[in-house]
C-alpha cells in the first residue's frame, strides 16, 4: 500500500510566538522520523487553497478579517491564537492539503494520504479562528467533497472536540461527525446530547471521556456507540482529524492513549470506507515525541503495515461504554429517533 504524505516547508513559518506548544518543531520532529519508512510514502507539496475554497466554509468578512490582521503584521486573535505576517498565506496552503489529497486520490495515486499541516483546523467555525486554529482545513475538504455528491465521515480523534467542524456540518445530512474527546476540556463542547440538527439529527456522535482514559476505551466505545451509525451512513469518503493530544504524554491534556491506539483506531476506521478514500489531517499533539511516534503508528495503519502492540495497554472501562451508549440511545429517544437493539 501506498500513503501520500503532504507537507509544506512554509508551516514552518506560521509564527505562534515564544513558547507557544503549537510550534514549528511539530512538524520538523515528524519529518525527523519519516525516514523510518522504507517504501510506501510517496510525498507532495500542498498548493494553497482558494479563497473561493476557503469562503465555501467560512464567512467571506472573517476570512478578509484575518488577512487583514496578517497583512499588518500579526498579533492574537484569543488567548491562545496568534498570527504573524505570512500565517494567512499558510493558511490557505494548509487548506490547500486536503484538496490536493482528494485530487490525487481521485486519480489513484495511492491508497490512503496524510497530511502534516500547520495551522491546525478543527476548533475553527464559519467566523470565529480559535484554539490554535486559522480556517477548517477538514471542513474545507469535506465541503469539496459534499459538493461532489460523497457522502464523508469526520472521525475526530483529537483530545480536544472538534467544534469547528462539529459546528460547520451540524445541520448537513452529507456528514456524519465522529469525535472522542477528553471532557472537560477546552472548548467545551462535544457534550453527548449533542446530536446534529435537522436532517442531520444523529450524525453528530460525540464520545466525551474522562481524563485518564485510554484508547482501549475509546476504540469500544466507537464500536458501541458509532459503528452502526457509520455502517447505516455508509461513507464514500474517511477524513480524520488525527489530533495527537491524547497521548499520555502530552502536556496539555489528561488522556492515556499510546501510540499503539492510534494504530489501532485509525486501523479500525479505515474498514468503513473504499481502499484511496481516506485521508488524515494533522491537528494537535504537543509532546514532541509522542507526536512523532503516534504518527508513524497512524502511518503504519494507513499503509496496511502489521504493528506488535502491547496487549496490556488496551484496558477498556466497560461500565463507562455501557453508560455513554445508554445515554447516547436517551438522548437520540427525547428527538423522536429510536435506535435498533444493540
Ligand atoms: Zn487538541
Amino acid at each position: 500500500m501506498t500513503v501520500l504524505f503532504g507537507t509544506h516547508p512554509e508551516y514552518l513559518e506560521h509564527d505562534t510566538g515564544l513558547f507557544h506548544p503549537e510550534s514549528a518543531s511539530r512538524l520538523e520532529v515528524i519529518m525527523s522520523v519519516l525516514d523510518r519508512f522504507e517504501d510506501g510514502i510517496v510525498r507532495f507539496r500542498p498548493s494553497p487553497a482558494s479563497t473561493d475554497a476557503i469562503t465555501r466554509v467560512h464567512r467571506a468578512a472573517h476570512v478578509a478579517e484575518i488577512r487583514q490582521l496578517c497583512l499588518m503584521g500579526g498579533g492574537p486573535i484569543d488567548a491562545d491564537t496568534q498570527v504573524g505576517y505570512q500565517s494567512y498565506d499558510i493558511a490557505l496552503l494548509a487548506a490547500g492539503a486536503g484538496l490536493d489529497a482528494i485530487s490525487r486520490l481521485e486519480q489513484g495515486e495511492a491508497d490512503a494520504a496524510f497530511v502534516a499541516v500547520r495551522p491546525p483546523g478543527h476548533h475553527a467555525t464559519a467566523d470565529t479562528s480559535m484554539g490554535f486554529c486559522l480556517f477548517n482545513n477538514i471542513a474545507v475538504a469535506a465541503q469539496r467533497l459534499i459538493e461532489k455528491g460523497e457522502r464523508v465521515l469526520i472521525l475526530d480523534i483529537d483530545a480536544h472536540h472538534g467544534n469547528g467542524t462539529q459546528d460547520i456540518f451540524y445541520e448537513n445530512a452529507s456528514v456524519l461527525y465522529v469525535s472522542t474527546h477528553q471532557h472537560p476540556l477546552y472548548p467545551g463542547t462535544g457534550k453527548i446530547f449533542e446530536l446534529g440538527a435537522g436532517d442531520a439529527t444523529g450524525l453528530t456522535v460525540n464520545i466525551p471521556l474522562p481524563p485518564r482514559s485510554t484508547g482501549g476505551t475509546a476504540l469500544s466505545a466507537l464500536e458501541a456507540i458509532a459503528a452502526s451509525t457509520i455502517v447505516t451512513f455508509a461513507p464514500t469518503w474517511l477524513l480524520i482529524s488525527a489530533g495527537f493530544d491524547g497521548h499520555q504524554a502530552d502536556p496539555l491534556t489528561d488522556l492515556g492513549f499510546t501510540a499503539d491506539d492510534y494504530y489501532r483506531i485509525t486501523a479500525w476506521a479505515l474498514q468503513y470506507v473504499p481502499k484511496g478514500r481516506t485521508i488524515a489531517f494533522l491537528e494537535g499533539g504537543y509532546d514532541l515525541e509522542a507526536l512523532a511516534e503516534s504518527t508513524i503508528a497512524a502511518l503504519e495503519a494507513l499503509l496496511g503495515l502489521s504493528r506488535r502492540t502491547d496487549p496490556f495497554g488496551n484496558h477498556v472501562e466497560t461500565n463507562l461504554v455501557t453508560t455513554l451508549a445508554q445515554m447516547r440511545r436517551s438522548a437520540l429517544r427525547a428527538q423522536g429517533i429510536d435506535l435498533p437493539p444493540a
